[in-house]
């Protein structure tokens, strides 16, 4: 293509791509530059209908599968998303508007996890049970069956891959809704999949209007687990559609991170590690650091110098390697930035640096400029919801019982992060913080083998890890005379 939008935007369906011949479409647009990448065919009843037939097909077929088949699928499919990193990065950044490097940080993320799984698959044990003689009491591990996987546009290459991945592994068949807004990532992973041997069968993908097709395929006794990661209210509707047909879910909901910086932090290091990860996919990250709480003594010096670093970003088209920020994935973040900070400047928050749209290469993007807010009042909307933007928020604390009462204030619990050179505080904070994840002194908090998950609000199940492949597994017993 003329704009290098490299992707065939297609529904799969049983080993068939399905474009629009009269469906309703979707248009995909570049949130660096305004312009139209494609239109995106929506899935109907029928094609849902033909996705789920196929999915109960698949699962017999892949159940059936032996951990070198499955092994062998995954491992072939890491090394043809690295052979394919140029392309399908370059897809990420336009259609999600993170920056190549961050778009190639992450298919490395989902190769890496194709492989751990991949290894994981051969250890998928079950056990034998001390019995009378003459008896055989077995526990096996078996498939949950037919997965329907729902994701979010912030991590349009990783996070179908978690969910093909997991299902893939574990000998599940899966229907797969990756974003409207970046259809393109996902169905590259898919090739990926297809292309290292899975058969056609196995692995579906649809877009469509997402609450209709959630409603569809949940409702359907063909399928037996969802998985979803995206907003709180959107995962607790999922949850009640689920408990009608009693099927099991995953939920990583989005969180609103603290993080709790003790006066006797290295605060050099603190802020070579949190800068970045803050603005990291302009914000758009559910393990975002958010709230940042300061102890008193250093507060001054540290929300100062974090707001001159974060001043420095240069923001514009991700495609371009001057660029440390891209946009916002669509209209509806500025947006939302916008009223968190009008709000709580009214509330009596001081603006540091930022705090406005703009700060882009081109008129149309969504950009909004890196923004760090100071003396944020906890009655303000954006100390309470998820921003889930550029947006860092300092408060000071005095005692580390008030920051352990900040940090657990709020119904999330999806990532936390401290720093503090005290190795006994950090083991209390570590038992204190109520989160799915924890970062002391640093900001890497995942990898292929560790869980990735959160709890509170913030959802259940884990993903990544021996527990991302063991949620897509059911347990048997089978006593024998
Ligand atoms: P949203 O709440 O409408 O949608 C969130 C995600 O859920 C989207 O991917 C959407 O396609 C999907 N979705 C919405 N309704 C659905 C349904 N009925 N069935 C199946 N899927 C459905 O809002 P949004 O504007 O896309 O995102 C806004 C908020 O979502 C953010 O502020 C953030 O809190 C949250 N979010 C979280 C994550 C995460 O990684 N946990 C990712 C993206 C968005």
């Amino acid at each position: 293509m003329s704009n290098g939008y490299d992707s065939d935007l297609k529904l799969f369906i049983d080993g068939e791509r399905i474009g629009a011949a009269g469906r309703a479409t979707h248009r995909v647009v570049n949130p660096a530059t305004g312009e139209t990448l494609g239109e995106l065919p929506l899935a109907t009843p029928a094609d849902l209908d033909r996705a789920l037939e196929t999915a109960a097909r698949g699962y017999k077929l892949w159940r059936g599968r032996s951990a070198a088949e499955r092994s062998n699928v995954l491992s072939g499919a890491a090394r043809l998303l690295r052979e394919r990193i140029d392309k399908i990065a370059r897809i990420a950044t336009m259609e999600e508007g993170k920056t190549l490097p961050e778009a190639k940080g992450e298919l490395h993320m989902a190769a890496n996890l194709f492989d751990f799984y991949a290894g994981e698959v051969y250890r998928i044990y079950g056990r034998v049970l001390v019995r009378p003689a003459g008896m055989l009491s077995r526990v096996m591990k078996e498939p949950v069956g037919p997965v329907a996987a729902f994701c979010p546009w912030n991590f349009p290459i990783g996070n179908p891959a978690r969910k093909l991945g997991a299902a893939i592994g574990a000998g599940c068949s899966i229907i797969i809704k990756p974003p409207e807004e970046a259809p393109g990532s996902a169905l590259a992973v898919l090739d990926s999949l297809l292309d290292a041997g899975l058969p056609r069968e196995v692995a579906s993908v649809v877009f469509g209007v997402p609450d209709m097709v959630s409603r569809h395929l949940l409702a359907s006794p063909i399928i037996r687990k969802i998985s979803f990661t995206g907003s709180v209210p959107v995962g607790k509707h999922l949850m009640k559609l689920a408990a009608e047909g009693a099927k099991r879910t995953t939920m990583e909901l989005g969180g609103h991170g603290p993080v709790l910086i003790f006066d006797d932090a290295d605060l050099d290091k603190a802020l070579d590690l949190l800068v970045p990860h803050k603005f990291r996919n302009a914000g758009q990250v559910c393990v975002s650091p958010t709230r940042f709480y300061v102890q008193e003594g250093v507060y001054e010096r540290f929300s100062k110098e974090f707001a001159l670093r974060a001043g420095k970003i240069k923001v514009g088209d991700g495609l371009n390697p001057a660029h440390h920020m891209g946009p916002m994935a669509n209209h509806r973040r500025p947006d939302a930035i916008e009223a968190f900070v009008d709000d709580a400047v009214k509330a009596g928050a001081r603006v540091a640096t930022g705090g406005t749209r703009g700060g882009g290469t081109h008129d149309k993007g969504y950009f909004f400029k890196p923004t760090v807010l100071t003396d944020v009042p906890l009655e303000a909307r954006v100390m309470n919801e998820e921003p889930f933007g550029p947006i860092a928020l300092m408060r000071p604390f005095k005692t580390f019982d008030d920051a352990i009462e900040q940090a657990n204030r709020l119904p999330f619990g999806l990532a936390a992060y401290c720093f503090t050179e005290n190795g006994r505080r950090a083991l209390l904070l570590g038992d204190a913080i109520e989160s799915g994840m924890i970062g002391i002194n640093t900001t890497m908090i995942g990898g292929a083998d560790s869980p990735f998950g959160g709890v509170k609000d913030s959802g259940h199940g884990s993903e990544d890890g021996p527990e991302g492949l063991e949620a897509c597994l059911v347990v048997k017993a089978i006593h024998q005379a």
